[in-house]
């Protein structure tokens, strides 16, 4: 580990007073297609790597948090809301620099091009992100690194990985993730789209719904039925390159919010992969994808922490200013008691997490503290957005007031990589106290 958070300190640490001028916000983009900036950054201090907990980050996580946090406030943030009014970003442009400078491989083997730093920087790398001010690009980038090439990095044969790891880990790759289906979601061993082997191809049929970024991707770590046997032997993970013949893209699906990010459905008919893009065994892939569903969630609990501080941080100054009754709005008890309760809300999933982590990274299951985790990210957020949109009035309620695009964007933590109530069966299920089917007859 020391000699690991050394080569990190080389090629990172060169940015010591990155912590000081982490200013993110809302950007007031301009309509165009150019690359300006277009607006200062207002302040929003919680969210700041010093801000980490100092019992879990090491100097190095907080200088990898300010390295990120440069290319943020330069590359990303000042375009946000023209990516936002576009309903989609630069994925090649913005993976391209991060893939540089080495964030899209935190975790990942040297030999592929990654840092093989351990989970818990890809984690502080998580929490950064989380200072994009729109939630779809910082949604995309983890998509890539913690939920399309997980199962590849860990099962995939090397040419495979050669092929798609390495362009993805480097930024020329932009990955996209088929698991969901227009008729199954939650219960994704009731997928339909199947993988037929004939001589050396699979034959793809079927259709993926939800997929982000599928209209700029290079490739898809595609999840399909390889046999009619029992759901959770039947299915294999794919590379799929969406370049091939019988793909066709819809157009993006509009949303509420999560905008910046493109959403699509991608139709296979008749698509020929060749046998060697499988990843790893044939009727293993519902495994390797439950196992990336880890990574998954702990990264979409880590994404919430520095939003949910810094919108917390930002309504605490916006009603400390703002005169009511003629008085601050902050001086009402029920407002900065709220505000206290939910900042003690979050440090608590902030322990959770790391604890999380801590135990994934032990090689312990952590899938009950993963399930755990993630629940409360989803529940947190819509608790800290709401109440805080609530404090600031019909401002909260303007389109590009960063509280009312939190409130959207992260409306989908409940939602997407498992639901609440699928994080709860698991947890209950680690309990011991789910019903089986004998029980309830
Ligand atoms: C913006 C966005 C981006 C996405 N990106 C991707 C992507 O890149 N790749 C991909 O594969 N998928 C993606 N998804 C899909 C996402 O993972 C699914 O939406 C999610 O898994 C839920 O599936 P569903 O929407 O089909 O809901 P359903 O499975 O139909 O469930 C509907 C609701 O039922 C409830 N529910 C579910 N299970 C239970 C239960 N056991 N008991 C009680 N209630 C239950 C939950 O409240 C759930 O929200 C994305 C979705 C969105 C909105």
């Amino acid at each position: 580990m020391a000699r690991r958070c050394a080569a990190l300190a080389g090629r990172w640490l060169s940015s010591p007073d990155g912590a000081q001028s982490l200013f993110p916000g809302i950007p007031k983009g301009s309509r165009s297609c150019s690359s300006h900036p277009s607006s200062p950054q207002t302040t929003q201090e919680g969210g700041s790597p010093s801000s980490a907990d100092p019992l879990s980050y090491t100097e190095e996580h907080r200088a990898l948090r300010a390295s990120l946090r440069k290319i943020i406030d330069k590359e990303i943030n000042p375009f946000v809301d023209k990516w936002e009014e576009d309903r989609c970003f630069p994925a090649h442009h913005i993976f391209k620099i991060l893939g540089q400078a080495g964030f899209l491989g935190v975790n990942k083997a040297k030999k592929y091009g990654g840092q093989n730093l351990e989970l818990s920087h890809q984690i502080a790398v998580v929490e950064e992100l989380g200072n994009i001010s729109a939630m779809g690009i910082a949604m995309a980038i983890i998509l890539q690194t913690d939920m399309a090439t997980p199962a590849l990095e860990r099962f995939g044969a090397e040419e495979l990985k050669q092929q798609f790891l390495v362009p993805s880990i480097a930024g020329d790759f932009v990955a996209c993730l088929g698991v969901s289906e227009p008729g199954a979601g939650s219960d994704v061993a009731s997928i339909k789209t199947k993988a037929v082997l004939k001589g050396d191809d699979y034959i793809i049929n079927g259709s993926k719904m939800w997929t982000t970024s599928g209209s700029q991707a290079d490739w898809m770590c595609l999840l399909a039925n390889t046999s009619t046997g029992p759901p959770h032997l039947n299915k294999s993970l794919f590379c799929l390159p969406m370049n091939l013949a019988g793909i066709h893209v819809s157009k993006n699906i509009e949303k509420l919010g999560m905008w910046a990010s493109d959403t699509v459905q991608v139709f296979f008919e008749d698509v020929r992969v060749p046998r060697r893009f499988l990843i790893g065994e044939e009727g293993r892939g519902f495994q390797y994808q439950m196992l990336q569903f880890q990574e998954e969630r702990m990264s979409s609990t880590a994404l919430v922490l520095s939003p949910l501080t810094n919108i917390i941080h930002q309504t605490i100054e916006y009603a400390r200013n703002r005169i009511v009754f003629n008085k601050p709005l902050l001086d009402s008890q029920v407002v900065h008691f709220r505000l206290a309760e939910l900042s003690t809300e979050l440090e608590l999933l902030r322990s959770l997490l790391y604890r999380t982590v801590a135990q994934y990274t032990q090689g312990l299951d952590a899938t009950k503290l993963v399930s755990m985790s993630k629940l409360k990210a989803g529940r947190l957020s819509h608790e800290v957005t709401d109440s805080c949109l609530q404090y600031w009035g019909a401002m909260g309620y303007t389109h590009k007031a960063l509280v009312s695009r939190l409130f959207r964007d992260l409306r989908l933590v409940s939602i997407g990589a498992g639901a609440d109530e699928v994080m709860l069966s698991v947890i209950c299920k680690y309990m011991d106290i789910l019903p089986t089917t004998k029980s309830m007859k």
